[in-house]
């Protein structure tokens, strides 16, 4: 038996057709389109990247994307000037202030200061906290898009068995707060945790977010298990070649699972639909 591939591009791609008609729908009614205010600050080449693919997707859905560029040494006041500014901006629906920060900076204090209703990114603390609550939030782009490459895979997600490996506030977190949210039964599991291959083989789910390649073996797998795969690490070859891998062991994975996201190409190009999703979701709500 080997697992079916979820195909993360293609799901991104339906994605990212259903908002370009969410948009025209908006302009239609509004009169202008969707806007989402990326701000980078510094030169980290990973970063600016992530930043020119983010304005490229956001383009091609038909809104406007502005980019706004800050030196590294820029203050932390003129950096929370700049969130007042476009919080006060009727034309910007949407702000994304591209992390990490510089270390003299607080990251913390800079999403607080950012409108909830344009948090796109679904960090600030008032969106996290209706996602625990099961109010209408803008939610991290990551988890919900793993939320929907799971259910396009199983379905009614009541009574499932979750395993969420990896606790951050921006995957690990608000995933378990999702799968909660679909009746899952969730266990989150993170450094500390004993016997994490205890945990792996009760899972119908599994969800790994933690930055260690391959560190999920395939033999820990229930059969037939959803793995889904957020890590990204780059690590070097045989052959000396660069290449990405995920936190679980695709190899081992494949003939034990039931359906497996690979990476690249599973879970990365839903979290750039996600945040074109969030974007008009918030252009939505404020109209
Ligand atoms: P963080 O470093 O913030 O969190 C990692 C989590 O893994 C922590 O909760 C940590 O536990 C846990 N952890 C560390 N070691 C172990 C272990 N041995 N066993 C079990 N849990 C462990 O990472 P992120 O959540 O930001 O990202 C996780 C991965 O996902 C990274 O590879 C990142 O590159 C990738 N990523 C991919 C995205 C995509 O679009 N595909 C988007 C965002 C992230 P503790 O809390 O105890 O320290």
């Amino acid at each position: 038996m080997s697992a079916i591939l979820i195909d993360g591009k293609a799901r991104a791609a339906r994605l990212r057709a259903e908002v370009a008609l969410g948009v025209a729908e908006i302009v239609s009614v509004r009169g202008r389109a969707p806007g989402l205010a990326v701000v980078l600050v510094g030169e980290d080449p990973a970063s600016s990247v992530y930043v020119r693919n983010k304005g490229v997707a956001t383009r091609e859905a038909g809104m406007v994307s502005v980019e706004h560029k800050l030196p590294a040494d820029v203050g932390e006041d003129a950096l929370l000037a700049l969130v007042a500014t476009l919080n006060a901006d009727d034309a910007v629906d949407g702000i994304l202030v591209q992390l990490p920060l510089p270390r003299h900076i607080d990251a913390d204090k800079v999403i607080a200061a950012l409108d909830p209703a344009k948090d796109v990114d679904g960090f600030h603390p008032v969106n996290a906290g209706r996602l625990m609550i099961g109010q209408p939030a803008l939610v991290p782009c990551t988890p919900k898009g793993c939320l929907m490459l799971i259910e396009e895979a199983l379905g009614d997600l009541s009574g499932r068995e979750a395993l969420v490996i990896g606790r951050s506030s921006i995957v690990g977190k608000p995933m378990a707060a999702l799968l909660t949210a679909k009746s899952a039964t969730v266990t989150v599991a993170h450094s500390r945790t004993r016997d994490l291959a205890g945990h792996v083989a009760r899972a119908e789910i599994v969800v790994a977010a933690v930055g260690i390649p391959a560190m999920v073996q395939g033999e820990w797998l229930r059969p037939g298990a959803c793995v889904i795969d957020v890590g990204i690490n780059r690590v070097v070859g045989a052959d000396g070649k660069g290449r990405l891998v995920g936190d679980v062991d695709f190899a081992s994975a494949l003939p034990r699972a039931g359906w497996i996201t690979p990476v690249p190409g599973g879970v990365g190009p839903m979290t750039i639909a996600c945040l074109l999703a969030n974007t008009l979701q918030a252009a939505r709500a404020r109209a």
